[in-house]
């Protein structure tokens, strides 16, 4: 199963999709046909409806691969600032390119290393979280460490904050073992489920799953 609801609806949802610019458009191909996993085009246009809604001025992404997610929030803010971490000097390089084509290197910083390294780093740096913490955090790197992401995230959330965890259903391997195609995915899955089993636990935030794309876990902290 490669997708978590069915292909006609899929490719149909595909059919209604329009890029926001044509760069973009360019930079999603180049993306597919190297295979890079950047957002899909349905969970794209879902992030955009909610950062219409909520408008955060700072964002932070975990798991930046050549940057179109990136690209594509500060195309669709103007007036947010973006930090996203990436481990991978390959992927950091295509992205820092990428992000300078676009004109962009003013708003968005890329940081190579690992995510849980750079979350330590961001949280001696800000002082002051309601001025220079995130009200946005997208949560799409290692998928074994969502709950090492999230806890690293938070203490950098303002009040109200919007917290998106993608991937999650894993392509409905987290909903059951008999779409695991493969043992190297099962360390994943057991993380993926405890990782959702603990975010709905927790009492200072509310959590929805949407079967949007490949699952994705919107979070939204207490004021
Ligand atoms: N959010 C991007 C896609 C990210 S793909 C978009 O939608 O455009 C996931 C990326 O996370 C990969 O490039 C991978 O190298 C990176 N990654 C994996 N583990 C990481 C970690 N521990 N720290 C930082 N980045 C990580
Ligand atoms: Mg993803």
């Amino acid at each position: 199963m490669s997708n978590i609801i069915n292909d006609k609806i899929t490719s149909y949802l595909h059919s209604l999709y329009k890029p926001l610019n044509d760069g973009l458009q360019r930079l999603r191909q180049e993306a597919e046909e190297k295979h890079i996993p950047i957002i899909l085009k349905e969970t794209e246009s879902y992030i955009y409806n909610i950062v219409k809604i909520k408008k955060p001025q700072r964002i932070l992404e975990i798991g930046t691969a050549i940057g179109y997610a990136s690209i594509f929030l500060a195309t669709a803010l103007p007036e947010a600032d973006i930090i996203t971490l990436e481990v991978n000097d390959n992927m950091y390089r295509k992205a820092v390119d990428n992000v300078e084509r676009f004109g962009l290197s003013d708003r968005i910083q890329i940081r190579l290393g690992d995510a849980a390294r750079s979350l330590i780093d961001l949280a001696n740096e800000i002082k002051d979280v309601e001025l220079e913490g995130f009200d946005l955090v997208f949560i799409d790197a290692a998928k074994s460490y969502y709950k090492e992401f999230w806890e690293g995230s938070v203490p950098l959330c303002r009040k109200g904050a919007i917290i998106l965890s993608d991937n999650v259903l894993l392509k409905a391997r987290t909903v059951s073992d008999e779409y695991i195609t493969d043992r190297r995915q099962k360390t994943n899955v057991r993380r993926m489920r405890q990782y959702i089993d603990y975010v709905m636990s927790l009492k200072n935030a509310d959590t929805a799953i949407l079967t949007i794309g490949d699952g994705i876990a919107v979070s939204i902290l207490n004021d």
